[in-house]
C-alpha cells in the first residue's frame, strides 16, 4: 500500500465526508513548490485557495510565528497582546480604516460586519432598516447567515430557515440596487467575484454604488476575503476602485496559512461596536497576528508591482494555449475561460497529473498561486497547464 492509500483509508472512514479530495496528500513544501507522500513534486498555483500569500514555509513568516511561539501562543482577549495591536495598526495605516476587529475565518469576518452594519443603523434608526444588498452570484460563507448573504440559490438548501433579511442585486444593475434600497442599512459585494467564476464587478457600477449608499447613509462592506493582502495588486482591491467603503472584511491570506480574519471599520463606524457586543475567543491570536505583520510589511510598492507583472507574464502566455478563450481577473487572482466544452476539473485533474496544482470557480480554471511565486516556477506551472490543455 502507497503512503497516500493509508492516508486516505483513514481519512474516508474518521473525518466528515463534507469534501470532495484529489486523491493527493501533500506533506511538504517550499514557497511554490511542493511534495505529495509519494514522493512527487507539484507547483502550486492554489496557495490553499489564497491563503498561503508567502508560499510554504516562508523564512521571514516562519521566524514572525516560531518568535511568538515561544513566548505566549494565547491569553483571552481579557488581556492586551502586542502582536494584535501591531497589526491592528499596520492594517489602518496602510488602508485609511479606523479600527481592526479580528476573526478567525472569512464567514465570521463577514459576520461582524453584518453586524456592525445593523447595529449602526438600528442606532440611528431604530428597528426596520436592517436589509442587507448583495450581489448575485456572490460568496460570503457558510455559516447560516453569510449562506443567507450568498446571493446563489444553490447554497439556499437543507438549512432552513435562513436568516432574514438579505436580497439579491445583478453586478452592474444601479437600477436594482435603488430600486430594492426601500428598508436597507447595507450594501455587501465582492469586487471580483471569486467562487462565482473570477468576475470582476464593473468599476462604474461600484462607484454609482458607493455614491448612491453614501447619500442614504448606507453602509458599503466589501467582501476581501478573497482579494485582500495583495491578491490582486494592491494591499485591498477597493484601492484599485478608487472606494472608500465603511466596513472590509479580509480572512484567507491575512494569516498566510493560520486561521486569521479581519473587519476593518472605516470612520462612520468605527466606534459602532461597545464592550461585549461583539467577541471571539481566538480572534487577535498573537501567533497569526505575528505572522500577518511580517506578511503585511514585505508586502511594500516593489512586491506588489511585481504582483501586477506576474499576472501580466501568466495572461500573456495563458492566451497562446490552446482551448483558451480568455482569462479575467487582477494581479495575482486569475480565472481562464475554456473553449471546446471542456470541463475546468477535468483540465485540474489533468494539472495534478502533469504536476500543477490548479482551481476551478465555475466553469473556469482558477490561479490563485502564492504572491511570492518565482519566474522559473511559474513557468514551470504554464508548462506543465499547457500539457493540460494538450491532452484534450
Ligand atoms: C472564501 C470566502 C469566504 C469565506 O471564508 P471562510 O474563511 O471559508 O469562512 C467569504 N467571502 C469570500 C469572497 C471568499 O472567497
Amino acid at each position: 500500500m502507497s503512503n497516500f492509500d493509508t492516508i486516505q483509508r483513514r481519512d474516508s472512514e474518521y473525518v466528515a465526508h463534507t469534501y470532495g479530495r484529489f486523491p493527493v496528500a501533500i506533506t511538504s513544501g517550499r514557497n511554490a513548490v511542493c511534495f505529495d507522500a509519494d514522493g512527487r513534486r507539484y507547483i502550486d498555483m492554489t496557495s490553499g485557495i489564497g491563503v498561503n500569500s508567502l508560499g510554504f514555509c516562508d523564512e521571514g513568516w516562519i521566524k514572525a510565528v516560531t518568535e511568538q511561539l515561544g513566548k505566549l501562543q494565547h491569553i483571552s482577549n481579557l488581556y492586551y497582546t502586542e502582536p494584535c495591536g501591531k497589526l491592528a495598526e499596520l492594517l489602518c495605516k496602510r488602508t485609511g480604516m479606523k479600527k481592526v476587529f479580528f476573526a478567525n475565518s472569512g464567514a465570521e469576518a463577514n459576520e461582524g460586519a453584518i453586524k456592525a452594519a445593523r447595529k449602526y443603523s438600528f442606532m440611528k434608526y431604530g428597528e426596520g432598516r436592517s436589509k442587507i444588498l448583495t450581489l448575485k452570484n456572490s460568496f460570503h460563507g457558510r455559516t447560516v447567515t453569510t449562506l443567507s448573504a450568498t446571493g446563489q440559490d444553490v447554497f439556499h438548501n437543507y438549512f432552513f430557515p435562513f436568516t432574514e433579511g438579505f436580497d439579491f442585486v445583478e453586478a452592474g444593475s444601479i437600477a436594482e440596487l435603488t430600486a430594492k434600497s426601500e428598508g436597507v442599512c447595507a450594501v455587501m459585494m465582492e469586487l471580483i467575484q471569486g467562487e462565482g467564476g473570477v468576475l470582476p464587478v464593473d468599476r462604474e457600477f461600484v462607484l454609482e454604488a458607493e455614491k448612491f449608499c453614501r447619500e442614504n447613509d448606507i453602509l458599503l462592506i466589501i467582501d476581501e476575503v478573497q482579494t485582500g493582502v495583495g491578491r490582486t495588486g494592491s494591499l485591498y482591491c477597493f484601492e484599485q476602485y478608487g472606494i472608500r467603503p465603511d466596513l472590509v472584511t479580509s480572512a484567507k491570506g491575512i494569516g498566510g496559512g493560520l486561521p486569521l480574519a479581519a473587519v476593518l471599520f472605516g470612520e462612520k463606524v468605527e466606534n459602532v461596536f461597545s464592550p461585549g457586543d461583539h467577541a471571539t475567543t481566538f480572534g487577535g491570536n498573537p501567533i497569526a497576528c505575528s505572522g500577518a505583520v511580517e506578511i503585511i510589511n514585505r508586502l511594500d510598492e516593489g512586491f506588489l508591482a511585481e504582483v501586477v507583472k506576474k499576472g501580466e507574464y501568466i495572461r500573456e502566455r495563458v492566451l497562446k494555449m490552446p482551448h483558451v478563450s480568455g482569462i479575467a481577473g487582477m494581479g495575482l487572482m486569475l480565472g481562464i475561460e475554456l473553449a471546446d466544452g471542456i470541463k475546468s476539473a477535468d483540465v485540474v485533474k489533468a494539472g495534478i497529473a502533469n504536476g500543477a496544482l490548479l482551481l476551478t470557480a465555475k466553469a473556469k480554471v482558477r490561479l490563485l498561486p502564492p504572491l511570492t511565486i518565482t519566474y522559473a516556477e511559474l513557468d514551470e506551472a504554464l508548462a506543465a497547464l499547457e500539457k493540460s490543455l494538450e491532452s484534450f
